[in-house]
Formats: C-alpha cells, sequence, structure tokens
C-alpha cells in the first residue's frame, strides 16, 4: 500500500484525544491519506488485517468522537485538500487556495471540496467570489468532513438549517472499501427498506425508530424514502468515510445588521423571540441567540459597557438591503418597527452594528465561551447540555434550565433560541458538585426527551455515556432511543460493517 502514514509516538500522540477531553486513546498508526482511492485502500487493508479504524478531521469534537478508543489506526484527513481532475469533469472549474484546490459549478450554486478543508479555509477560497457556504458552527477549524458526519450547526442554523440541506452529493467510502458516489434524489430508500444492490445491503429499520422535526443530531437520520446520503450525513463515520463532498452555494449577504437587545425579565425576551419568530417584529434574522444574566456576568470583564442588573439578552443578525449606496445603515423604519417590538417586549437598552463593527459584536459572542473555559480551568470542569424541544414546550424546559442551580452548581445558561436549543454549562467547584451536576443533567436529558425534544442537538453524542437510573452505564442516545431503536442502529451497522472496524464505540459504544 503506498498511503502516506506514521507511526512516530509523538505524531500519533496528536489524534488520541478530541475538545472533549474526557477520553484519550490509543493506537498504532495514523494514516495521511490524499484522495478517495486511498481511503478505500486503507479500509480494504483494514479489513483484511481485522484492524480498527478512527477517522479524524479538525479533532473539535466534544463528545469524544475522533477518539480511538479502541486501538488500531487513525484515518487523518488533513492532507486530502485536493479535489481530483476526475471528479472535475466539464461541470466544474478548479479554484486554486493555499495547498488546497476546489471545484466550482460553472452556475456557481455548488461546489466539489475534499474533505479535509477547514470551514474558514472553504470561505477564504468562496469570498472572492462572492459566495458562501452557510453552516456555521462556531469552531471555524472543523473540518468539511468532520461537520458532515457529525451533521454541524451553528448560531445561523436558524435561518440556513444544518449541515445536512447544503450537501448535495458525496463520496462514501464503505469500510469493505468499496466507493459510493451519491447524489439527491438518485439513490433513494424505498419506504423503510435500506438497499444498495451494488454492496449487497438489504436492511430495513422500524417504524417506531424517532424522525424529529426539530434541530436533532443524535443518532442515525432515519425516515421513509429518504435519499440514501442522508444516512451518512450525521453517522458520527460509523457507517462510511466521507470522501470529495458537493456542496451548495448561495450569493454572500451584502449588509449584515447586528444588535444585542437586553431584558430586566428573562421571560421578556422570550415574548421577543415569539415576536421575531412569528414575524410581529417585521425582520427575518439569520439568528436569535439567547445570553442568560449569568452569562453577562462572566462577559463583562472584557465587555465592560454590559449594562448592570440584566436578567437576559438576545442578539440577532439580520440581512438588509442599502436605502443607498452612501447610507450604510438599514431603512429606519425596519430599526424602529423592531425597537418597537422590542420595546413592547420589555428591553429598554440595546446595541447596533453595521459595517466592521459587526466584528465587535462577533467579539462579544465568542468572549462567553472562552470566560467560562478559563474559569472551569482551575475547577472540576464542564459540564454542558445540548438539548432542544419543539417550539410549544420550549417555556417548560426553559424554566427547568433557569432552576438547575437549585441542585448547588453554578450554571450559565445561553444558545441558539431560535431553535429552541440551548446550552446550559454546568460549573462544579469540585467532585461532589461534578456528581451533583450529572445528577440534574440526567433530570433535563429526561425531561428534553419526554416533551419530544433531543439530548443533542448539534454537537452528536460521540462516546458519551450516562449512568440510567438503575446504576447501570448506557451509552447517552440510549436515554433517547431505548433499546428497540439501538438495536434497529446496530442492525444497520452490522449491514454496511459487518466486522464493526469503523469508528468503533461512537453512538452505540
Ligand atoms: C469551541 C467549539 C465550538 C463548537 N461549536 C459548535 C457549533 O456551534 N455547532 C456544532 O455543530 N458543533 C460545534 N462544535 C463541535 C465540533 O466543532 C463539530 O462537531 C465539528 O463538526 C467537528 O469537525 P472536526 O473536523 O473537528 O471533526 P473531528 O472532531 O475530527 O471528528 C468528528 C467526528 O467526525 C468523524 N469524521 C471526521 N472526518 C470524517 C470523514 N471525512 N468521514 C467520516 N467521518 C469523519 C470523526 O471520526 C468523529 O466521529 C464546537 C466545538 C468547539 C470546540
Amino acid at each position: 500500500m503506498n498511503v502516506e502514514y506514521s507511526e512516530n509516538p509523538e505524531i500519533v500522540s496528536k489524534y488520541l484525544k478530541d475538545e472533549s477531553s474526557a477520553l484519550l486513546g490509543y493506537a498504532e498508526r495514523v494514516y495521511f491519506p490524499k484522495s478517495s482511492p486511498e481511503i478505500s485502500e486503507v479500509l480494504k487493508e483494514a479489513a483484511n488485517a481485522g484492524v480498527k479504524i478512527t477517522a479524524s478531521g479538525a479533532g473539535s469534537s466534544v463528545t469524544g468522537a475522533r477518539v480511538p478508543r479502541c486501538g488500531g489506526w487513525v484515518l487523518s484527513m488533513e492532507k486530502f485538500r485536493r479535489v481530483s481532475t476526475d471528479s472535475l469533469g466539464g461541470s466544474y472549474a478548479e479554484l486554486k487556495g493555499r495547498n488546497a484546490s476546489i471545484g466550482i459549478s460553472t452556475d456557481a450554486r455548488r461546489a466539489l471540496v475534499p474533505p479535509g478543508l477547514s470551514l474558514l479555509e472553504i470561505s477564504e477560497m468562496l469570498a472572492p467570489l462572492g459566495l458562501v457556504y452557510p453552516p456555521d458552527p462556531t469552531e471555524s477549524s472543523a473540518m468539511l468532513g468532520g461537520t458532515a458526519a457529525t451533521n454541524a450547526s451553528g448560531a445561523r442554523t436558524y435561518k440556513y438549517g444544518p449541515t445536512r440541506n447544503w450537501i448535495a452529493g458525496a463520496e462514501i467510502i464503505i469500510p469493505g472499501g468499496e466507493i459510493l458516489h451519491l447524489h439527491r434524489k438518485r439513490e433513494c430508500i424505498n419506504g423503510r427498506r435500506i438497499l444498495v444492490p451494488e454492496i449487497g445491503i438489504d436492511t430495513e429499520f422500524p417504524a417506531s425508530y424517532p424522525c424529529l422535526d426539530i434541530k436533532n443530531a443524535a443518532g442515525l437520520y432515519l425516515r421513509e424514502n429518504m435519499d440514501l446520503i442522508d444516512l451518512f450525513v450525521g453517522c458520527e463515520g460509523i457507517l462510511g468515510i466521507f470522501g470529495e463532498i458537493e456542496i451548495k452555494l448561495l450569493a454572500a449577504p451584502k449588509n449584515i445588521f447586528t444588535c444585542v437587545f437586553f431584558f430586566q425579565e428573562a421571560d421578556a425576551s422570550l415574548d421577543f423571540v415569539d415576536r421575531l419568530i412569528d414575524g410581529t417584529a417585521g425582520v427575518q434574522p439569520l439568528c436569535i441567540e439567547f445570553f442568560d444574566g449569568k452569562s453577562l456576568d462572566f462577559m463583562r470583564s472584557a465587555h465592560p459597557s454590559i449594562p448592570s442588573r440584566q436578567s437576559a439578552a438576545l442578539l440577532l443578525e439580520i440581512e438588509y438591503d442599502r436605502p443607498s449606496q452612501h447610507n450604510p445603515y438599514p431603512y429606519p423604519l425596519e430599526i424602529e418597527r423592531l425597537a418597537k417590538t422590542a420595546g413592547m417586549s420589555g428591553s429598554s437598552r440595546n446595541w447596533a452594528a453595521v459595517g466592521r463593527d459587526v466584528l465587535k459584536m462577533k467579539a462579544f459572542r465568542h468572549s462567553l465561551p472562552e470566560s467560562v473555559n478559563s474559569y472551569v480551568k482551575t475547577r472540576a470542569g464542564k459540564l454542558g447540555t445540548d438539548m432542544a424541544v419543539p417550539r410549544k414546550s420550549f417555556r417548560q424546559f426553559f424554566k427547568a434550565c433557569s432552576a438547575a442551580e437549585d441542585c448547588g452548581v453554578k450554571t450559565v445558561c445561553f444558545g441558539h433560541i431560535g431553535n429552541s436549543h440551548l446550552h446550559l454549562n454546568f460549573l462544579p467547584e469540585n467532585k461532589e458538585e461534578l456528581e451533583k451536576a450529572k445528577a440534574k443533567y440526567l433530570d433535563l436529558a429526561e425531561l428534553a426527551v419526554s416533551l419530544g425534544g433531543t439530548i443533542s442537538a448539534e454537537h452528536g453524542v460521540g462516546k458519551k455515556t450516562v449512568r440510567s437510573r438503575s446504576g447501570e452505564t448506557i451509552p447517552y442516545l440510549e436515554l433517547m432511543l431505548g433499546k428497540e431503536n439501538m438495536q434497529a442502529i446496530r442492525n444497520i451497522k452490522s449491514a454496511f460493517d459487518p466486522a464493526c472496524i469503523l469508528n468503533p464505540g461512537n453512538m452505540i459504544c
């Protein structure tokens, strides 16, 4: 086999953990394929030798998903940075970047991108063409392949939806080494039957398997008559490896107006969210982001102008047309209507920015995870939720999150409230508090599920486990799916990967 690899312990050690920091894996070697045929070679060799494989993107997963817990080989995507000339054909023009290349379709609506490019690199290559790839998870070092495998989301998912909505096709290399070339609407699942004759797959999922109509990244995506490619998006790498990916593009938004509204009562901020979603405020934001009063207290050292004694803030990004070339602001009537609706909902203070000042608002938003992370460094770590519920149940779930500190552990709560999706971070001081936080976390996960919600809206479940009420350690996903639907995932996994060599430990443990 001619694929580059390393067994140098110093190099291998870089691939043994991810941003979850909770797990440390082990591996014999790391492969660096530069193309889908090279990935195929490694998978064939691994299948022959009975060696486990863990795919690696940028390692920004917060769930242990890219940690090689069962040893074997790591398959790093970092050198797969050029699109092959064969794939470009006549429909794509090659666009070169720093040690990288992608294909841009002749109508500029699609791009063919290798899995090892980061989202930041993709956006830098597209910017001069006035194009964007809309998915925007906060961590822009994440690689396209990693974001496809986790169906990553971000703040602007409110307007644009998750990664799944922006994937038009992909090369998928399955554990036997076969390369599938998947395109939407060409390969569909027939009812609940997954039939891929060229590789001998014929399996089915049960009608009981939940398919949620909210933001969700927990478990396999399974719904009747879906496109086959959707089985792989968000599968956390347990069914196949993403090679080149065909993504959909948009014309870049011309002008973005960012504003932050402060509220003395948290419930008032929820009223404003309702008015934004039902259209009363007269704008269609790209994102609606929430910060509770304790988050604002954390951010105040970096941003002293945050008004005091506020219980909540909402940050909105709004795309707008300029009234004229010389006027950088939105139409005054639009702003007035927005401010009036915020005022009606109880907000008396706000900030607004256009042009370069928008970057200051970005810095404001990013200062929260940074200050929380530096706070927890000297304590017992952080335990963060990633749950979302249907909109009709959101106030009930919000109330439970707001009262979570009653368990005796400090919290901060923020997140993508436009999608009824919050990150409640427990900040325990010591091991005893960590145990209390874990018990409350379990309560909240069960509540989210009972309300028809998800235990993970965007991070995925990776290798997370949880201690159930009966004291048994179970895969985190089982809390939401139950044993029968976990078995449905195991059945599909063994159809594609009978020897269970690919990304062992993810999702089904
Ligand atoms: C500060 C911070 C903020 C974050 N914010 C968000 C957010 O807003 N939204 C969000 O959704 N996530 C967020 N994340 C989580 C993380 O960034 C995403 O899950 C991201 O999609 C992971 O991409 P990666 O390239 O780092 O993948 P990795 O972490 O390397 O891998 C993630 C999973 O994908 C698999 N994988 C990687 N490449 C491939 C491939 N080519 N084929 C098949 N499987 C593959 C890995 O085996 C692993 O299971 C955040 C993380 C951090 C640290």
